[in-house]
């Protein structure tokens, strides 16, 4: 048996132009091809537990491999297999029913994701990195001949007698000059395990020595021995696709340690689960946050059916979840389509609601059965929920119920409780309430001790993410005005007749003193007062107009 052909009638040659469109991310053909594999594996899993196949499954294990010397790349798998006939039709045909849609519109395409798989070329990835194509594949059908085909890259294969003597499929790259990148067995090695780390099939990829136990020596103690294995580089059932019920909390920080070797363990986590509308899973877990500012977006990690897709989750999750660890696994969510067309997707738009809607009762769920858990932990939740608030307004309508605030005492109230404490003590005019806060309290102590003494209390709201939140709160509870302590503050509020203080200096002293400190800052922007203050208070204070301290603030935030 020989055969040869064309693939293509209508189109010259596409490989040239998948090979230069697709450079930059040429490594995902072995995410295409290792994938196939699995495929090809779990479809004769499924048969054989249908009792479709007659003999032995056998070991199922996928391995990749490399000679240096002949410059090739093998995957092997003992799934299916294909016949001539299926060669024919999947490799020749079916791929290349999109090349004519391929060339016409890949200029739209902005990245190779968005053409491998649209147009049904994952297996044509390997003419990223090879010149050469070889397929050797042997059906798990009764009396099935082996089959190889070859294609060096231009529209004409070559189909003739295959060497496979077992069951399954090795794909044979002769790889290019431009990708010898890929001979190195390290950096092959990162790709496999950054794409396949969690796969539901073995992946072996070489051997590794290890030692085993080998009796004792003469004093007893006990001996060891080298010994070649096999390279598995996978977890082939990692925690998210488990059912929370079979996982105890050690099972799932050892899983995210799996994820981040070098990250302090998390807080809590999510084990997201459901398969009506859409199909996910999932574990999301909530870090400790060191320093707001240096936050990690983009942990999370991306999978399809436990293939590694993209840690760049954007438009899948809400910004604000973005703070969040851990991994989503979903084949609901189209990963070969733009971005704008992804956040107009209904899928993606139900999963960005029902993980926002797990988040908040988690939260909340925490909140109502460990609140001094919850308060203990607030320091790291409370950035995310803060930010949570101000930036989606569903989460901010949950999260009123168990969003806390500090006050200078280290009490923690919700913002229900807190409106309840100083409803009746605040209560300026026209029933409107002033919260006071410090955003400073080390250099503030002085005014929260005089707001103190006039029974005020004082919210610490001290963190870059309370600029913003303040003003939100300010907008979101009713009748309330919120209000940084300092001195012009504490005069408004306080009944002056409550201070029994008087000044000791003459109006001409007061005056001169004022001039004296108006010379040397600046006028416009700090206001000088000289008034009788408490003995342990501060002599001399000089405050900032809260509205000129806000603006000030938000052009040090770039605009904020
Ligand atoms: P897809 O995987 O999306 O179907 P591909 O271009 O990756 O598209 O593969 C095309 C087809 O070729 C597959 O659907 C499958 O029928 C066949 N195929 C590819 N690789 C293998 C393999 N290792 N074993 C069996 N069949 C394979
Ligand atoms: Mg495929």
């Amino acid at each position: 048996m020989k055969e040869k052909g064309n693939i293509s009638i209508h189109t010259e040659n596409i490989f040239p132009v998948i090979k230069k469109f697709l450079y930059s991310d040429n490594e995902i053909f072995l995410r295409e091809l290792v994938s196939n594999a699995v495929d090809a594996t779990q479809k004769l899993k499924r048969l054989s537990s249908l009792g479709k196949i007659s003999g032995e499954v056998g070991d199922i294990t996928v391995s990749v491999s490399l000679d240096e010397k002949a410059k090739t790349i093998t995957i092997s798998d003992r799934g299916i297999g294909m016949t001539a006939e299926e060669v024919k039709k999947y490799i020749n045909q079916i791929a290349f029913s999109g090349a004519e849609e391929f060339v016409e519109k890949f200029k739209e395409a902005k990245d190779a994701n968005e053409i491998i798989g649209r147009f049904g070329l994952g297996f044509y990835s390997a003419f990223m990195v090879a010149d050469l194509v070889e397929i050797q594949s042997l059906s798990y059908q009764e009396g099935a001949e082996p089959v190889k085909w070859e294609c060096d890259g231009s529209t004409s294969f070559e189909i003739s007698e295959g060497n496979r003597t077992e069951r399954g499929t090795d794909i044979i790259l002769h790889v290019n000059a431009d990708s010898e990148e890929f001979l190195n067995k390290s950096r092959l090695e990162e790709i496999l395990t950054k794409y396949g780390k969690f796969l539901p099939v073995p992946i072996k990829f070489g051997t590794r020595t290890t030692s085993e136990p080998d009796g004792e020596d003469e004093e007893g103690k006990p001996k060891y021995k080298s010994v070649e294995v096999d390279n598995i580089i996978n977890n082939t059932s990692p925690a998210w696709i488990k059912a929370p019920s079979e996982l105890k909390d050690e099972d799932y920080l050892a899983f995210y340690r799996e994820l981040y070797p070098f990250a302090e363990d998390p807080l809590f986590w999510i084990h997201l689960n459901v398969d009506y509308p859409f199909n996910l899973t999932g574990i999301l877990y909530f870090p400790k946050i060191k320093n707001e500012l240096d936050i990690q977006k983009n942990k999370i990690k991306l999978y399809s059916r436990q293939v590694f897709i993209t840690d760049e989750i954007k438009d899948i999750v809400p910004e604000f979840l973005m703070l969040l660890h851990g991994v989503i696994d979903s084949p609901d969510i189209p990963l070969n389509v733009s971005r704008s067309f992804l956040q107009a997707d209904s899928n993606v738009k139900k999963i960005n609601t029902y993980i926002t809607r797990k988040v908040a009762d988690k939260l909340s769920e925490l909140f109502k059965t460990d609140r001094k858990g919850f308060e203990e932990k607030w320091n790291d939740i409370g950035v995310f929920v803060k930010y949570g608030m101000l930036t989606d307004d569903k989460f901010a309508e949950k999260a009123t119920d168990f969003c806390l605030v500090k006050n200078t005492e280290n009490e923690y109230f919700t913002l229900k409780e807190y409106a309840a404490k100083v409803k009746d003590i605040q209560n300026e005019k026209e029933g409107q309430v002033v919260y006071l806060y410090s955003t400073d309290t080390a250099n503030q102590d002085s005014f929260i001790a005089s707001a103190k003494d006039k029974g005020y209390d004082v919210l610490v709201f001290d963190s870059p993410i309370d600029s913003h939140f303040v003003g939100f709160l300010e907008s979101k509870v009713e009748k309330t005005s919120l209000k940084r302590v300092d001195s012009d503050v504490i005069d408004q509020l306080i009944k002056k007749e409550d201070n029994d203080q008087k000044l000791t200096l003459t109006e001409e002293e007061s005056a001169s003193v004022k001039s004296i400190f108006e010379k040397t800052i600046h006028k416009e922007t700090y206001q000088v007062e000289i008034t009788a203050l408490k003995e342990d208070a501060m002599p001399v204070t000089v405050t900032m107009d809260e509205f000129m301290r806000r603006m000030k603030e938000m052009a040090q935030n770039g605009g904020g």
